[in-house]
Order: C-alpha cells, then structure tokens, then sequence
C-alpha cells in the first residue's frame, strides 16, 4: 500500500495515469476486498493500493452551520471523537464490523464510497443524504469539486451522489464536506420480543408516533439469541418526558400484542447497537426489501441460524453467518426472493468455493454506469475488474 503525503498525491494520479496502471483508491484498507475482486497489474500479484491515510485533517467544523469539511483519509472514530467535543456528530451508524467504540471503522472517504448506511438512516437519512460538499483527482489526476459547504446548495447536475457507493472506480475522494447533527440529550429505546406478525403490527405503530424513532431494526432469532425475533427501538428527544410517554405507549401496545419488552437504558442500547454490527462472517450479505416485506423475509427457513438485521422503516440491512450454518444454495433462494420482489442482496464476503456467487446482481441502469465509468476513468484503471452494478465475465463470477 502506498501511503503519499497530500502535496505528492496528484502527481502520483497523473503519474500512473501516463503509464495506464491499474490502482485502487483506498482508505485505511479495513475492508479492501469484500465484494467482487479487483484486478492487478499484469505481472503482480495484488492490486496496487494508493492510500489516503495521510489525509487525515479536520479541516474546518462550523458548529454553528452544522457542518464539517474533512479530508477522506480521516478515520471516522477520531472524526467522532472530535465533533462530540463540541457537543455535535454525524449521524451515522458505525459500519459493520466496528468494535464498540468504532474501532475500525475505517475512514470517513472509505465509509462513502461504499455508501451504505444502519438503522440510524431511520431518522437521518444514509450518508449519501448528509453529503455536501466533495473534492476529488480523477483517474488522470485533474482535481475537481462538486457541490459545496453550505447545507442548501445551488440545483443542478448532482455530481458528488455518484461518488456514493461507487467503491474507489470513479475517482479518488480526498475531501468531503458533511452535515453535522446536535448529540441527542436523551436517548432510550426498547427490545421487543414474540412472533412476527405481532412484531410487524408494532411496527407499524412506532412508524406513525408522534415521536419518530431514532433506530427500528429488525432482528432475526439468530441475531436476538433467544429463539424468536426482535424489534430495538430508540428513541431520542431533547425532552427525557416526551421518550418516557412515548415509551409508555409503545409498551402497553407491546403488551396488548403479547410481545415480551425490555426497557432499555442508554448503556444498555449502546451494547445492543453493538452486537448487531459484529459476528464471525463467513458469509456477508447485503440486503434490500420493501419495508412491508422484511417480517415475511426473515420468516423464509432460509434465513434459519442467520443473524441479520434490517432498518424496519427503509428494509435495507445486512446478514452473517459461518460457512456452516449457510449452504450456498439457500443464498441463492434469498437472492431471487429479494429481487423479485423488487428489492437485492449483494455477496459482500463469501467461503472460499470454487464456484463463488456474483457478488452482485446486474444493475437495470448497468449501461450507464459503465458510460459513467469510461467517461471518468476511460483507461479502466480504478479498481479494474469491478464496477457496482455491473456484471464482468470471469471476474465478478
Ligand atoms: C451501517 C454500515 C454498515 C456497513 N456495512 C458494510 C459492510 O457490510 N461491508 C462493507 O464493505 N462496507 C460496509 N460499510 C461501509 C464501511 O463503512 C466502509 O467500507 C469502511 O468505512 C471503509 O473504511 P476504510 O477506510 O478502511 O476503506 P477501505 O477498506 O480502504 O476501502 C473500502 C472501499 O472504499 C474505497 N475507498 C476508500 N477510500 C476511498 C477514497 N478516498 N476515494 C475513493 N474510494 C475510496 C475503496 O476503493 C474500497 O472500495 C458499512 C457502513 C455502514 C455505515
């Protein structure tokens, strides 16, 4: 991994632009190679891998604007740590994988080009939303900006959302300018336990209070541990009154349905959020379904002995589980339920096989990422191989 000091980045592009060498764009490397795999160089062995770990200032917080000007190579923990100094924070999950405190988290540039986004996006909407500003060098090494540092912005050709999810093959990001959010004063939620249809009723009960939930995830049996599944709601108010009532009601429902509740303080949240992002991984799958759907999703025996666990509001998530306890096949039946049903699952991270799953599925807008794709980077040299989206013969398969 090449770790250039910022004043050496662009002529290290433009360099490797000249001489038509393939490379990828890369944060703290915490998670390289989940997804499709990228090709090397003709001759070497691994992808060459230009970090942007040297980038890693805060380049200016206007508390009073709610925004953040950061460089990609910041890591999200520090990012985090100093925005909660002032009383403020993105308001994002950690991603999955992150320890408690978001230990390897990985970097703020990292975390949008994958562009994904938990529970929090229930109330705040996913990275991609809170984006609004981004520089970048493009695969010849011409720097650029799109958007800017003020939340509302002039219309026009919203250039920095392609960078969201784009995974490194557009360009490289070396700033983004993000919206920041007040740290919540009160914050409590509840665990709610029993069978699905019960769970999906009070679901759609805490969709329409009054007070909008922080997070309301879907939990498989296998991710709650007791044999049945689950609801975690938070709640976050300036108002510590306004949650308890809100609460209250959501538990007397709860208990009007037959559904076992646990109160659960903030430490007791926090480890909660915790568990939902960790766990041995064999197998990673990114899911997608109409929000209405995801109670039937995890009633399918396909998912048994899966943990996974799915923003109830929004229906996206992920699932885990040991190469054991997840035949390949039942992958499959997962994959065709989710999109037929209009939604998708991508294969994040898979058992070693001979015969691996495409890591995604082609994208009905496939032909205009691959022009997007020629147009940014027309010598194919960012993470060449995989393009989101986008089917590649013999490389995604
Ligand atoms: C709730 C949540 C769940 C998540 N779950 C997953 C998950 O299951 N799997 C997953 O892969 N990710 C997931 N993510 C995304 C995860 O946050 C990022 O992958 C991670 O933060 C990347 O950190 P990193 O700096 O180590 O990136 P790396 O591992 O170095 O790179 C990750 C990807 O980003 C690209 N990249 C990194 N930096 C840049 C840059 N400056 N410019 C252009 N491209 C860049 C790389 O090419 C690569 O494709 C999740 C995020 C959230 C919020």
């Amino acid at each position: 991994m090449i770790c250039p000091e910022p004043s050496e980045l662009q002529e290290l592009v433009q360099q490797l632009h000249r001489q038509a060498l393939p490379w990828l764009p890369t944060g703290s490397g915490s998670r390289l190679y989940w997804g499709a795999p990228v090709q090397p160089c003709s001759g070497e062995s691994e992808p060459r891998l230009i970090s942007t770990s040297r980038l890693n200032r805060l380049v200016e917080h206007c508390a009073g604007d709610f925004t953040v000007t950061v460089q990609a190579g910041m890591p999200l923990q520090t990012l985090q740590q100093e925005l909660g100094a002032a009383g403020q924070w993105l308001a994002i999950d950690w991603p999955w994988g992150s320890g408690p405190s978001g230990e390897q988290s990985g970097t703020v540039g990292g975390l949008l080009a994958r562009g994904l986004a938990g529970g929090l996006r229930q109330r705040y909407m996913g990275v991609r939303d809170q984006l609004i500003g981004l520089s970048l060098l493009r695969a010849d090494g011409t720097a650029a900006k799109a958007g800017g540092k003020v939340v509302k912005n002039v219309a026009g050709y919203d250039l920095m959302r392609l960078f969201c999810g784009s995974w490194g093959s557009l360009g490289l990001i070396t700033e983004l300018t993000l919206r920041t959010y007040p740290l919540p004063r009160h914050r409590r939620g509840l665990l709610l336990r029993g069978s699905l249809s019960a769970l999906e009723q009070l679901r759609r009960l805490c969709l329409q209070a009054p007070l909008m939930p922080q997070r309301l995830d879907w939990w498989s049996a296998a991710l709650g541990g007791n044999g049945q599944p689950c609801l975690l709601l938070a709640l976050a108010s300036v108002s510590s009154a306004a949650i308890a009532d809100q609460l209250e009601q959501h538990s007397q429902a709860a208990a009007t349905l037959g559904l076992e509740v646990e109160a659960l303080d903030p430490d007791r949240l926090l480890e909660l959020e915790s568990h939902s992002r960790q766990g041995s991984s064999d197998w990673l799958l990114q899911l997608g379904v109409k929000p209405a759907q995801a109670a039937d999703l995890l009633a399918d025996p396909a998912l048994d002995g899966v943990a996974c666990c799915l923003a109830a509001g929004v229906g996206l998530g992920v699932a885990w589980a040991e190469a054991g306890a997840l035949p390949a096949y039942r992958v499959e039946h997962l994959r065709q339920r989710c999109t037929s049903q209009g939604g998708q699952l991508s294969v994040l991270h898979q058992p070693p096989s001979s015969s691996p799953l495409h890591c995604w599925e082609a994208s009905p807008a496939s032909r205009i990422i691959e022009a997007l794709k020629r147009e940014f980077d027309p010598l194919q040299q960012l993470g060449r191989g995989r393009l989101p989206g986008v089917l590649q013969a013999g490389v995604n398969a």
